[in-house]
């Protein structure tokens, strides 16, 4: 299916594209946004097939996942920017304090300019337009490097964009490791990277060159605790359905579960049931399931079944998970249990579909795993102890954390979506996504031959504390 790419330009062509576009786009009123939202929207609903079968052809996504998870949260982000933009853009009146009384002051949301969009494969759609309907909704130009490691995707990406912009508005430029460092050797206005913790790091140091701003969307170990006193299986049946979408290749996955030791057995009993239900009772069946995806290539499965060996050989035990089969680079759904906790498996972020599962004693025990561990990106509570939930909000840091449920935060419109630290910088999604490409520009009013701090100007004998 891989076609030829559609356009040729340098690197730094493309920039100079979108650094003139940045001049022009600047002065435009908001309905222009608008109107590349809109078209945007417009492109998706009539290339859904497309979409579905690129990113089954990069690594056989069920088209009702790609529904879910690739095609819906862009589109819903549009809506959303279209019906709030005007109220985000607005100038937002500060008040003076005592000190300055009798100026006015406004808080103007300027665009960053030409920005630079790195996007990562595991969602190879959403992952890559999302972050730009924030950059334009903000009123800037965009560069986007969608990810080598699924090409049909990112060919289309290329497509829709030529599609629908002008390449001073946005351009696409695909290719690998070293495309991505020459985009990131230049002087963007900004940065949004979606990817590892490894390369953000190499992210940031390249945008320090330009003290360019970044927004790091990283990735890392999101645990999940599921306390003595829940629903069983109603915590089994969302934990099945968050680590095993997209063959547990999503970075707010719940990566590891702590779960108490009173309730352990039933837990996994329910768990094992759960994924029966979601694939198929014959554990043979699951690579037959059209309802199951694959690794995304031979490296990430040589990776997980690397991972899941040391596991094995350090004492840990599998649940469930039958065969893997490399010609089709697939993993079926495994729990593991006794997993050793200086494994690989519980020092690495896992991505992909491996549950290890650790019993905990009492909640001091699991929130000290937590901690002895970089800062999630997301963080999972299943219990009804309203005392335990406080003690968990309060004594870890996590990016997001969503209680009694998983990952479907990242469907919340309204509410930041990001890491802290190891797990990322910066905020995405809506209000913060517009506000991640926007320069909250502070501007202060004075009345022509008034001021109020005439005294604090020299000489200093006329000088009075002011506090
Ligand atoms: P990755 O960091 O390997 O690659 C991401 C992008 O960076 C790709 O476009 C790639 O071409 C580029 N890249 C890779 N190495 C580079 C280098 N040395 N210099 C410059 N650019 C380089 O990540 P991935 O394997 O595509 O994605 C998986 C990771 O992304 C996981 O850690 C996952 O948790 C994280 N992730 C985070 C989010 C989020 O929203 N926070 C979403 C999806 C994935």
């Amino acid at each position: 299916m891989i076609e030829q790419p559609i356009q040729q330009q340098s690197v730094q062509q493309s920039f100079d594209f979108v650094k003139s576009g940045a001049i022009k786009t600047r002065k435009e009123p908001i309905g222009e946004r608008k109107k590349r939202l809109k078209l945007m929207l417009q492109w998706i609903s009539k290339n859904e097939s497309k979409i579905k079968a690129a990113v089954y052809q990069d690594f056989k996504k069920p088209a009702s996942e790609v529904d879910i998870s690739e095609i819906y949260p862009v589109t819903s982000e549009i809506k959303h920017a279209l019906e709030s933009l005007t109220s985000w853009a607005k100038p937002k009146k500060i008040d003076a304090p005592l000190s300055l009384l009798g100026t006015t002051s406004h808080i103007q949301y300027e665009p960053k300019g030409a920005c630079l969009i790195i996007a990562p494969w595991n969602y190879p759609f959403s992952l890559a337009i999302g972050p730009l309907v924030s950059c334009l909704a903000a009123g800037n130009t965009a560069v986007i490097k969608p990810s080598e490691m699924t090409p049909n995707t990112s060919i289309l990406i290329e497509e829709m964009i030529s599609d629908l912009f002008d390449k001073e508005i946005v351009s696409v430029i695909n290719g690998g490791v070293e495309v991505s460092q020459e985009l990131l050797a230049l002087p963007f206005d900004h940065i949004f990277f979606t990817g590892s913790p490894q390369v953000g790091k190499v992210v940031m140091k390249a945008a320090a060159e330009n003290l360019t701003s970044v927004t790091l969307e990283l990735g890392g170990k999101s645990p999940v605790i599921v306390d003595e006193r829940t629903d069983i299986s109603d915590a089994a049946e969302k934990i099945a359905w968050g680590k095993y979408l997209n063959n547990g290749q999503t970075c707010i996955a719940p990566d590891y579960a702590l779960v108490h030791e009173n309730i352990k057995d039933k837990f996994e009993e329910k768990l094992t049931t759960k994924v029966k239900e979601l694939f198929s009772a014959d554990e043979t069946k699951i690579q037959d399931s059209p309802d199951y995806g694959r690794i995304v290539n031979a490296k990430h499965y040589a990776r997980l079944t690397s991972l899941i060996d040391e596991a094995v050989s350090t004492g840990a035990e599998i649940l469930f998970g039958g065969d893997a089969n490399s010609d089709d680079n697939f993993i079926p759904p495994m729990a593991l249990t006794n997993v050793s906790m200086n494994s690989r498996m519980m020092e690495e972020e896992i991505f992909g579909p491996v549950l290890p599962i650790i019993s905990y004693n009492n909640l001091e025990e699991a929130i000290g795993i937590i901690n002895s561990k970089p800062k999630p990106l997301a963080l999972y509570y299943f219990g009804r102890s309203s005392k335990n939930r406080k003690k968990v909000l309060k004594e870890t840091s996590s990016g997001n954390v969503c209680i009694n449920d998983c990952v479907i935060h990242f469907g919340h419109a309204n509410l930041p979506f990001g890491g802290v630290n190891n797990s990322g910088i910066g905020k995405a999604h809506g209000y913060y996504g517009f506000l991640a490409f926007s320069n909250e520009k502070g501007v202060l009013k004075q009345r022509i031959g008034l001021t109020s701090t005439k005294s604090i100007y020299p000489p200093y004998s006329n000088f009075k504390k002011l506090v």
